[in-house]
């Protein structure tokens, strides 16, 4: 077996969207999986289709087109406004995307009309995380341009929160999300479909929500992969937190002084630590670094510390357990971890898919 190695539970992964999708249908909101912590990987997406998934969405083209050639067949929605250069490819694989540039949608329109095909998008529209989105009070002169737009069709709006300023997804902001989608619908006497809220951030309002909005969708990743929502630290009851796991192996194991000695200055990294002299500790060290994972999104077992680490090394130490070369050590992840090690092409990926006999 290879290490350092991230182990994915497709039954759990199975149980967690199924879970969501389940629970937020009874609120009828739809659940589109977000694949881009696992690079749009065949065998994850299948598992999101088994467990009810209509639609899958990922932030790369690159992703969406590993789905479809790999024969992934549901509507796929990309999730990052396209580049100019993608604009063809987005049309070629890419069922519906979001968007918020007009020169963007132009081209879009362009390419869909020259490769006899129509595009669909969602309008994302700013509610103060201030990152993607129009501006609320350019929506209806930005839906005017949009649905005069050949081979281009509007589904929807949208907006996203929480990522850049955690901004929270509550009741005032979907309610203006939803009073913009009145207006848009009966300035130009047209039909919304789709109304996507949010994120994962969105599901404990979601599960909450009583007075009834427009919204009808949610984009989710984090939840259905680890089991938790980036604003609230607790885990939501129900899911797994542990589908996802990384394993590294330890090739050093020393007792040595807590102290280093010699002439300091800073490390390969421009950091310079404080150091308390601890008398001799065990420490060890695993194949694992900086070049890996974002080191700081790793949560080691409770008996065993996490020091420091360099580009190919992390330094743990315990008190309790007996740190011995050769052994393996298992981490669970944040969402910077998982992210990084999913796209790292020096971890393994090993899938257990064997109870529900996925294929
Ligand atoms: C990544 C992303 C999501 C999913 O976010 P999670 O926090 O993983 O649920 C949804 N929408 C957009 C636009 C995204 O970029």
């Amino acid at each position: 077996m290879n290490y350092p190695r991230i182990d994915i539970d497709c039954n759990k992964i199975y149980h967690n969207a199924q879970f969501i999708i389940n629970q937020l249908a009874l609120k009828s909101i739809s659940v589109t999986p977000v694949t881009k912590v696992c690079l749009g990987h065949p065998v994850i997406a299948q598992t999101l289709i088994d467990a009810g998934a209509k639609m899958l969405a990922d932030s790369r083209v690159q992703n969406i087109q590993r789905m479809v050639l790999s024969g992934i067949t549901v509507p796929k929605m990309l999730i990052r406004t396209p580049m100019f250069s993608q604009v063809a490819s987005v049309v070629k694989y890419c069922d519906i995307s979001l968007n918020t540039e007009i020169d963007v949608i132009k081209r879009l329109s362009c390419a869909a009309k020259q490769a006899r095909v129509n595009h669909d998008v969602i309008i994302m529209i700013e509610l103060g995380d201030l990152r993607e989105g129009i501006m609320p009070n350019h929506s209806i002169n930005f839906i005017r341009e949009v649905i005069s737009l050949p081979n281009i069709n509007l589904r929807g709006i949208g907006s996203n929160l929480t990522c850049r300023y955690g901004i929270a997804p509550d009741d005032e902001k979907m309610k203006q999300l939803s009073d913009i989608a009145d207006e848009i619908e009966s300035t130009f006497g047209i039909n919304l479909e789709i109304i996507s809220g949010g994120n994962s951030a969105s599901i404990n309002w979601a599960l909450a929500h009583r007075r009834s909005t427009r919204i009808n969708n949610l984009r989710i990743g984090e939840a259905i992969f680890l089991g938790c929502v980036p604003l609230e630290q607790p885990p939501i009851e129900g899911l797994h937190q542990d589908a996802i796991t990384l394993t590294a192996e330890i090739i050093e194991s020393k007792v040595k002084p807590s102290l280093p000695w010699g002439k300091r200055g800073e490390n390969a990294f421009g950091e310079k630590d404080i150091i308390q002299d601890r008398g001799v500790v065990s420490q060890a060290i695993l194949a694992l670094g900086r070049q890996d994972v974002c080191i700081a999104g790793l949560k080691a077992p409770d008996d065993i510390n996490i020091i420091s680490s360099t580009s190919d090394h992390l330094i743990i130490e315990s008190a309790r357990s007996p740190l011995v070369v050769g052994a393996k050590i298992r981490f669970s992840l944040d969402y910077s971890a998982l992210l990084s090690s999913m796209s790292s092409d020096f971890i393994y990926k090993f899938f257990n898919k064997s109870k529900r006999g996925i294929t």
